[in-house]
């Protein structure tokens, strides 16, 4: 099972181990509020909800993606979730009764990827997700880099105007977040365009308004296009990526916002580092995060002798449900299935 803390809901999901995911199951929740039992118990119900008691036995691990930090016991403390050692992993440890393994969500979509995406065929790269935050999965020589305490990659708090009011999440002013951050594009465009705190707007709003000329979503757009691709050539001359990939709401400014992100990589790095880079943006869509959780969570449990020979357990043909497509096919283990081709299925 895969369980994304993507900021605004828990997204729950089932796969297989080419990274299939079926059943996906979201509950909204209340950020800054200690989590309702009872929503991750009819998250985890409603994806088993098509399961039977042998296809449930056959249920694995749990991987999840997660935003913030994990400390040593399994506790989260997320400022987008307004979560402070909130002890999640113990919570779905208790409902599932099976292994919980967790990664930083930009691990998670950096995982994704280098399995199903865009960076199959490189080693070295970032991933930079811009939304409610700013952050940089990074890999160097295939792996996934996590830094002394799991931070590598924090973007979003390089100071990138030090003279700039922007007040950024984490008490300072001139962060990258606090300039280029969906919330904070907005933020900003409100201010420009004297709209009232209530009126309904969201990133695409501005990416909307901008295509069609609207000077105050332009300048937004100018100014925290310039602050991404100024600190982005920091890191690119710091790291020597191949590849560099967007996720995030960033692709839905893919025309507006993106080629100023580009000009200004393009004006602030050394052309012998930046040439021959490829700059893209994520085809995965909103399930990166649940198929990087997938990812961590197979080849974690790879590693378990215990989890690995469930693994392997024979795989009995039969007449059930869907959901196991190695069960129509017939015998087979899990390691038969890894030969199979990945399907994508979006019920
Ligand atoms: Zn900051």
């Amino acid at each position: 099972m895969a369980v994304d803390l993507e900021g605004r809901s828990i997204r729950f999901a089932l796969s297989n181990f080419v990274g299939d995911i079926r059943y996906r199951w979201e509950e909204d929740f209340e950020p800054g509020q200690p989590l309702q039992v009872d929503k991750l118990r009819m998250g985890v119900s409603r994806v088993l909800r098509d399961l039977d008691e042998d296809q449930c036995s056959r249920l694995i691990a749990v991987g999840v993606s997660y935003p913030g930090l994990l400390d040593p016991e399994g506790r989260l403390t997320a400022f987008n979730l307004g979560w402070q050692h909130f002890p999640f992993l113990a919570q779905l440890h208790e409902e599932l009764h099976l292994p919980v393994f967790a990664e930083h969500d930009k691990h998670s979509c950096v995982l994704a990827e280098r399995w199903l995406g865009c960076a199959q065929d490189y080693r070295h790269g970032l991933f930079v997700i811009v939304e409610r935050g700013i952050g940089v999965g990074v890999f160097l020589d295939g792996k996934p880099v996590d830094g002394w305490r799991g931070m590598v990659g924090e973007l979003g708090h390089c100071l990138i105007d030090p003279d700039a009011d922007d007040l950024c999440g984490c008490g300072r002013r001139g962060c990258l977040e606090s300039i280029a951050s969906s919330v904070n594009i907005v933020r900003q465009y409100r201010e420009r365009a004297g709209m009232a705190g209530s009126d309904e707007l969201r990133v695409t709003d501005v990416f909307e308004r901008a295509r069609r000329g609207d000077e105050a979503a332009k300048a937004v757009l100018d100014r925290a296009g310039k602050a991404l691709g100024r600190a982005l050539s920091y890191a690119i001359q710091f790291l020597n990526p191949e590849i560099i990939i967007f996720g995030g709401d960033i692709i839905a400014g893919e025309d507006v916002l993106l080629p100023i992100v580009k000009e200004e990589i393009i004006r602030c790095t050394l052309p012998e580092v930046l040439s021959g880079v490829k700059i893209t943006v994520s085809s995965l869509g909103l399930d990166i995060r649940l198929r990087g959780a997938v990812s961590m969570a197979f080849r974690t449990s790879l590693q378990d002798a215990d989890l690995l020979e469930k693994m392997c357990a024979p795989v009995l043909t039969g007449q059930r449900p869907s959901m196991p497509r190695q069960s129509d096919r017939g015998a087979g283990t899990a390691a038969e299935l890894l030969l199979a081709a990945p399907h994508t299925d979006h019920n």
